[in-house]
């Protein structure tokens, strides 16, 4: 099959955008496909950027998408992006972007690298680690980059060194009309016994504290400030707290679960009305975390 056919065949029209995220809640998006390499990827934007928006995804495990979806194209990144390499001096490790966590995490274990073991325990890819800065218990997707290739808004590739980009808390300087295609980290060689008791240490402290078999999408707030944001939330009692379909999680009060059907309308008025009641109670500002995507749904 050629490369035009097959991205034809990946073609999707009217896609049940919501049903492919974590959450499995929310409505359509008028295309979907899949791109397995560059000249795919910039190709279907050149043509697709005059007629609709464009949004590309990952595993969907940080986002909402509402109910009225998203009224254009939606690119997910597969086939050569979703390589990984050492370079010949073994010092660097080349990752594609569309790359699962678990998948480069797998690697690193059998090839003794270190750094990247956080990885075990978060259900995205690479490039939607680097646009969230993910990390977890003390480590981030930043700490060991040294680039990143890019698709910029002009459609020309470009290799933006870590220096030139602002990672915070749970986001970075990329905007939206910036694809990460491949990310290069640092090795860092150690034990694969210490490598692996380093995963089970982090799988045993998720399985214990979050909802990991559950329809989520990880933490709804950023913690501000550094102070806890499930603190907040339990704080004015919201731990288990139902609405429709929607409820916080019990074993993770900055988890929202869909819990029985929820629309995605649920799982925001939820999340709306924690904000306003931390707010009441403490004059702390939530921020969502969870990126939400498209249209409310008209009544
Ligand atoms: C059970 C569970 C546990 C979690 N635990 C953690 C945790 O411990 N730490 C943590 O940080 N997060 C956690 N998360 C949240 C989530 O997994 C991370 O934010 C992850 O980095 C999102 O990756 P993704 O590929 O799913 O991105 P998506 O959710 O698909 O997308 C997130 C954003 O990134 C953009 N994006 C995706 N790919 C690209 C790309 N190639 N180029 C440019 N933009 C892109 C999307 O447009 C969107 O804006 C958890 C989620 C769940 C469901």
């Amino acid at each position: 099959m050629n490369n035009k056919s097959s991205l034809l065949k990946s073609l999707k029209f009217n896609y049940q955008l919501g049903k492919r995220t974590w959450f499995g809640t929310g409505g359509n998006c008028k295309l979907f496909l899949e791109v397995n390499s560059i000249n795919q990827l910039i190709n279907t934007i050149r043509i697709a950027k005059k007629f609709l928006p464009i949004l590309v995804i990952g595993s969907g495990s940080n986002v909402i998408i509402r109910d009225g979806g998203f009224k254009g194209i939606v690119i997910k990144l597969g086939g050569n992006f979703r390589k990984i390499e050492i370079d010949k001096s073994n010092s660097v490790l080349s990752v594609g972007a569309g790359t699962k966590d678990l998948e480069v995490a797998k690697f690193c274990v059998e090839k003794n690298i270190s750094g990247l073991e956080f990885l075990s325990g978060i259900p995205g890819t690479i490039g939607g680690n680097i646009k969230m800065n993910a990390g977890c218990y003390g480590n981030q997707i930043s700490d060991n980059l040294i680039d990143c290739t890019i698709i910029d808004e002009k459609l020309n590739k470009k290799i933006v060194k870590k220096k030139e980009i602002e990672f915070h808390y749970r986001k970075s300087s990329f905007d939206n009309g910036q694809i990460i295609i491949e990310a290069r980290f640092k090795i860092q060689k150690n034990n694969k016994s210490k490598i692996k008791k380093k995963i089970s240490t982090i799988s045993d402290k998720r399985k214990k504290s979050q909802p990991v078999s559950s329809r989520t999408g990880g933490s709804t707030f950023t913690n501000p400030n550094s102070y806890p944001a499930w603190k907040l939330i339990d704080e004015i009692d919201y731990r288990g707290k139902q609405l429709g379909g929607a409820k916080v999680s019990n074993l993770h009060s900055n988890f929202l679960i869909n819990y029985k059907n929820a629309s995605s309308l649920d799982l925001e008025m939820l999340g709306e009305e924690i904000k306003n009641k931390v707010w009441e109670k403490r004059r702390i500002n939530l921020k969502w975390e969870l990126i939400r995507i498209g249209e409310f749904k008209k009544v």
